[in-house]
């Protein structure tokens, strides 16, 4: 089984231990979801869950439901952060908006509790989960957040993230209608300086993309815009250049994933040649949503 089931299942028992520990006694469990859970549980997973649109003998989640004991407190077994690059198959069917919305929730909360990395966990003012709809065609994966965004808790809220935000309004999409996450959900720290940022080293990202690959396997996005190299590393494990792989359609566990330049290139290089390359990327993924795309659009920093 995937390692981003068992990422979910580990979240879903941290989220039944914090119910119990808050003590919350019974939890509210859909027919479907017993009858589920009574199977095999090969057959229980993620892309075989009830309710999904695919599945043929799913019905919709249903507003009768059992109450059942909260099962025995255990600890999990430590999850092993899955390489990158492992050609895992994303899940196949869709969860119920409501399962989807807790297991996400439930995701959230485990990471926000994170001490993985101790160094990090010490240093941060926030855990920088990610931001947007969780419904969404569409996913922005950067590299880890900066100093506005551990102050603020929202991934992309500094100078390269309002810039990112004026990429995604000028697909004529809103932040709200996208997802835009991290691999490292922490600051990495920059110990005896005050300022500055350094990029996630090896073990800080293998450690964090458990939660990333969670994300990407609950929202399932249409395509992924992987923002600079650290970001394709740590989706594709390649490292090959960003020069190189940007612009070329890659494939993230199943999913079109377009690398391109991380927006804060562009504030460092300003030259209307680099922005027309991060435009024609974003026009290639515009294209793969179907997204109308007008002649204005079409000739974005082209010279005149
Ligand atoms: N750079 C990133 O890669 N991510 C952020 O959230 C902010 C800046």
């Amino acid at each position: 089984m995937s390692a981003a089931y068992h990422e979910l299942l580990d979240a879903t028992i941290q989220h039944l231990e914090n119910l119990k520990s808050r003590g919350v006694r019974h939890v509210a469990v859909a027919p479907e979801t017993l009858r589920a859970l009574a199977q095999p549980a090969a057959k229980t997973a993620i892309s075989q869950f009830p309710f999904s649109k695919n599945n043929p003998t799913a019905t919709p989640a249903s507003t009768t439901e059992t109450a059942i004991p909260m099962p025995p407190k255990k600890t999990p077994a430590p999850v092993q952060p899955e390489i990158s690059a492992t050609p895992v198959p994303p899940p196949v069917t869709r969860l119920s908006s409501r399962d989807k919305a807790a297991a996400f929730a439930a995701l959230r909360e485990r990471a926000l509790a994170c001490v993985k990395c101790p160094h990090l966990a010490a240093a941060r003012k926030s855990v920088v989960f990610g931001v947007g709809n969780i419904d969404a065609q569409l996913m922005f994966v950067g590299e880890a957040p900066g100093a506005d965004e551990d102050e603020q808790g929202e991934p992309f809220v500094g100078r390269a993230g309002q810039l990112l935000t004026k990429i995604i309004q000028a697909t004529g999409l809103e932040r709200k209608d996208v997802y835009i996450a991290n691999i490292l959900k922490c600051r990495p720290d920059t110990p005896g300086q005050s300022a500055g940022n350094r990029p996630p080293t090896p073990e800080e990202r293998a450690t964090c993309i458990p939660y990333l690959q969670v994300q990407i396997d609950l929202i399932q996005p249409k395509a992924i815009v992987a923002l600079g190299a650290t970001a394709v590393e740590g989706l594709l494990g390649k490292t090959l250049g960003i020069t190189k792989l940007r612009g070329h359609w890659q494939t993230y566990r199943g999913t079109p994933l377009m690398p391109t330049y991380h927006p804060a290139y562009l504030l460092r290089n300003q030259a209307m040649s680099e922005k027309r390359k991060v435009w024609e990327d974003i026009l290639q993924v515009m294209e793969k949503l179907e997204m109308p795309i007008s002649a204005k659009q079409r000739n974005f920093f082209l010279k005149a």
